[in-house]
């Protein structure tokens, strides 16, 4: 009988799973789905190097297909798996085929939130996740004028430096402080006075409700027949001029597959501890995936580098020891074996528990957050120098969740130590 795990998603966490299969010791097939039209890259450069120019998409590359060859993982490019049939244990992709598993990793990530005010259809409106994205974004940059982003978050912050170079910024944020849900107003803040010294105007409080039509696209309607964003209507009636909007509010799992599948999905698809759905042979893992998180005290998403790969590390062990030849789930169990809590027995492996960790580059300031912290939790400003090197620590209930620096990588690696350390 053959033995394939199928990787359903192409990009970190997908990607990860695939090689850390092989550095585990699966001997068995290795399937790698991904619907994009690029080999496997790195998104964190596309706000950064790859949108100023001084990274190439070569550079961005997770791993040659040479490489990805050598190692018998078999990649499917552009291939969109459409299908995930649990009766049969099949996947049926785009591409007419249909892949038989013994184990499936969902690691389809997650897509921008749309903006759905009047308007929100107009053409010159970008979203900043993949290469495409980004090439387009970058063409439409070097025509001038003035770019308005909705959504104060690390990704329109870390576009807004770099798009102030070309003409006026203006960042509109809902919250009362840019980054509200993630960091601690002293750190917003700071990130904000360095933002304005940069010529990127900040404005929070600022709800859109209308996107308006422009006389005459900057860069040319997106097609013949779609007009161009000219300007973002605001709740207190004013308008702020835009030759293009980027939008960035948020991202939604892309948990569809799983949904239709009959898995629990909300927030993201929810796995337990282990990463496993209710579906023994089903686990999901990165931006998609919805599972209780040691350090926050709560089930939730996280969307990082960090959680991506060690997420598919982690799972990649699981399935080598439970799916191996000699492993103990080689025969589908009763439905009351797979809905079994995680106790400690031998065939269930710790849960996951990795120290989240986070960073974003805006301009020549590094942010750095070890830990998570949550709205409400307390800040305690350890360092805050001229320069721009800062170091606030996050405490609920007196104890130490979380350290945020910005340009102060030693503390950062040494909260991370520390955390661990606390063995939460
Ligand atoms: C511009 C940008 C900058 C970022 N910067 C940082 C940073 O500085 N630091 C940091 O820690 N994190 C950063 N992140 C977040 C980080 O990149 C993500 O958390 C990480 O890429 C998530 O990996 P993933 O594999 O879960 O999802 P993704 O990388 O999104 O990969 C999922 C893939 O699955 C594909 N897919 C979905 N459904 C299907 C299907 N049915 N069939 C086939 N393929 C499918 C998708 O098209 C996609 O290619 C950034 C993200 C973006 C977009």
């Amino acid at each position: 009988m053959t033995r394939d795990v199928v990787i359903i998603g192409a990009g970190q966490a997908g990607l990860t799973a695939a090689v850390s299969l092989r550095e585990r010791g699966w001997t068995g097939g290795i399937h790698l789905i991904g619907d994009e039209a690029h080999d496997p890259y790195q998104r964190p450069p596309l706000s950064k190097g790859y949108l100023s120019g001084t990274e190439s998409a070569l550079d961005l590359l997770l791993r040659a297909p040479e490489a990805l060859e050598r190692d018998g993982i078999t990649q499917h490019r552009g291939v969109r798996a459409e299908e995930l049939d649990r009766s049969e244990s099949v996947v049926r992709l785009s591409s007419g085929r249909s892949v038989t598993y013994t184990a499936v990793i969902l690691a389809t990530g997650s897509a921008p939130r749309r903006l759905t005010v009047p308007g929100s259809e107009l053409g010159g409106i970008h979203s900043v996740r993949t290469i495409v994205d980004v090439d387009a974004l970058r063409a439409d940059l070097a025509h001038g004028g003035p770019t308005v982003f909705i959504g104060g978050g690390f990704l329109n912050l870390e576009v807004a430096v770099e798009a102030a170079k070309f003409g006026p910024v203006t960042v509109l944020e809902r919250g009362s402080q840019i980054l509200g849900r993630v960091l601690s107003p002293a750190a917003a803040a700071a990130l904000a006075g360095y933002h304005a010294e940069k010529g990127v105007d900040i404005r929070c409080e600022a709800r859109v409700v209308a996107l308006t039509a422009a006389s005459q696209c900057a860069a040319g309607p997106d097609s013949p027949h779609v007009p161009c964003v000219g300007g973002v209507t605001l709740a207190d009636g004013s308008i702020v001029p835009a030759a293009r909007v980027v939008l960035a509010i948020g991202a939604e799992p892309r948990d569809e597959l799983a949904r239709a599948s009959g898995l629990e999905t909300g927030g993201g698809v929810v796995v337990r501890g282990d990463l496993r759905t209710a579906d023994e042979r089903v686990y999901a893992i990165g931006d998609c995936a919805r599972f209780p998180s040691t350090y926050a005290g709560t089930e939730m998403r996280v969307e990082s580098v960090q959680n991506a790969t060690d997420q598919a590390r982690y799972v990649a062990g699981v399935i080598a020891a439970r799916f191996s030849e000699t492993g103990p789930f080689t025969e589908p169990r009763s439905e009351a074996q797979q809905r079994a809590p995680l106790t400690g027995a031998s065939d269930v492996p710790a849960p996951y528990r990795e120290v989240p960790w986070f960073w974003s580059t805006q301009g020549d300031r590094r942010l750095q957050i070890a830990g998570i912290a949550m709205p409400g939790d307390d800040a305690r400003v350890l360092l805050d120098e001229p320069g721009g090197k800062l170091v606030v620590e996050r405490l609920r209930a007196g104890e130490v969740v979380a350290v945020e620096t910005i340009n102060a990588p030693g503390p950062h690696m040494r909260a991370r130590r520390a955390l661990a350390s606390y063995g939460l």
